[in-house]
């Protein structure tokens, strides 16, 4: 595996070092942020009841406060300390961690998760990563926000190299694992009355999901629920152009499929997601290919049409939020 370089931070291990885990943990213990590989995205990571370390989070990244981050846990049980499950969301904790579902529950007063992780709302977000981050959280004994490791409203990190660009002077380690399996972010679920609402959706499908219960989808609108969901997300510098039929002069392509829009052959770049239509090897290699195009001084970027169900939705999802025009009040 590579090693990644980024002279203004001072640590960066692969996954795979013997010590990997002991340095990460001693990092965290020390109210310092690190960078972990998680099944989705790589994670901004810091003990989630030290305050002074959750708020390094939110200046590292420039996120607003009001906006909320996820408790990662180690399984059921630490999850069962921090909130109160009602019989469905435990089903689908049970069903899909670890995993990409995030489920928003009940906090418990006494869940060693300082005011800054919910944003002051009653509720957590909480989820169980699979692999590196979980085996931290376990040595840790104690659940880790972390937020996606990009600087707020930018292509999530999907690489450790981007991360140590975008980030490399406010962690005191990054450990590299690769490219994320899944490649976009969790599903956030929430379950009331017995309906489980996406309010954003993610690596596990609303298919997958309806077969625990009746599923709705959150509007757009469901800023106040999930005050990640801003518009502009996701942005990269290039602006995008979604479910082209035909490249412009001067544009990049996104690719899905093994057919071409028209006027692909004029395009001074071209990315395909997936050659053989695959959703999953699409959201896997998502953000990478729009970091890859962003760099290439492409006028625009034109995105083949990617269908919109399975993993789509949340692709799709992905692409709308950076396709959106950026206002002042989404630059964050
Ligand atoms: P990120 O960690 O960057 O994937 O962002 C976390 C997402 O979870 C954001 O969209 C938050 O708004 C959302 N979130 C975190 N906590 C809550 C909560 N208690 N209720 C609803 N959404 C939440
Ligand atoms: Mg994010």
């Amino acid at each position: 595996m590579k090693t990644v370089s980024a002279s203004n931070v001072p640590l960066i291990r692969l996954a795979d070092e013997p010590d990997s885990v002991a340095s990460a943990v001693a990092a965290l213990e020390n109210g310092e942020l690190v960078v972990l590989p998680t099944e989705t995205v790589y994670g901004l990571a810091a003990d989630a009841a030290n305050g002074e370390a959750v708020a390094a989070i939110f200046a590292a990244k420039g996120r607003p406060r009001f906006n909320p981050l996820i408790a990662h846990v180690d399984g059921i049980a630490m999850a069962e300390r921090l909130c109160r499950f009602d019989p469905l969301s435990r089903d689908l904790a049970a069903a899909f961690w670890p995993g990409p579902l995030t489920l928003v529950l009940t906090k418990r007063d006494d869940a060693p998760v300082h005011d800054l992780v919910t944003a002051g709302q009653p509720t957590l977000a909480i989820r169980h990563p699979l692999g590196f981050a979980s085996r931290i959280i376990a040595e840790l004994g104690r659940p880790l926000a972390a937020p996606s490791a990009n600087r707020s409203g930018r292509i999530s990190g999907t690489d450790a190299q981007a991360v140590a660009n975008d980030l490399g002077g406010s962690v005191a380690m990054i450990v590299d694992g690769g490219a994320p399996p899944v490649g976009v972010e969790s599903t956030i679920a929430k379950v009331e009355d017995g309906i489980i609402t996406v309010l954003r959706p993610g690596g596990v499908t609303a298919e997958e999901l309806t077969n625990f219960g009746e599923v709705r989808r959150a509007g757009h609108g469901a800023a106040i629920e999930a005050p990640g969901m801003m518009t502009s997300h996701y942005a990269p510098n290039t602006t995008l152009r979604l479910d082209v039929e035909k490249v412009r002069e001067g544009e990049a392509l996104l690719a899905f499929g093994p057919d071409r829009v028209g006027g692909f052959e004029r395009a001074v770049a071209v990315e395909n997601l997936s050659e053989s239509g695959d959703l999953r090897q699409a959201a896997a290699r998502l953000f990478a290919a729009m970091r890859a195009l962003d760099g290439c001084g492409a006028a625009g970027i034109a995105v083949e049409p990617i269908p919109t169900e399975g993993l789509g939705e949340a692709i799709r999802d992905r692409l709308i939020r950076a396709a959106a025009p950026r206002s002042e009040s989404d630059k964050r």
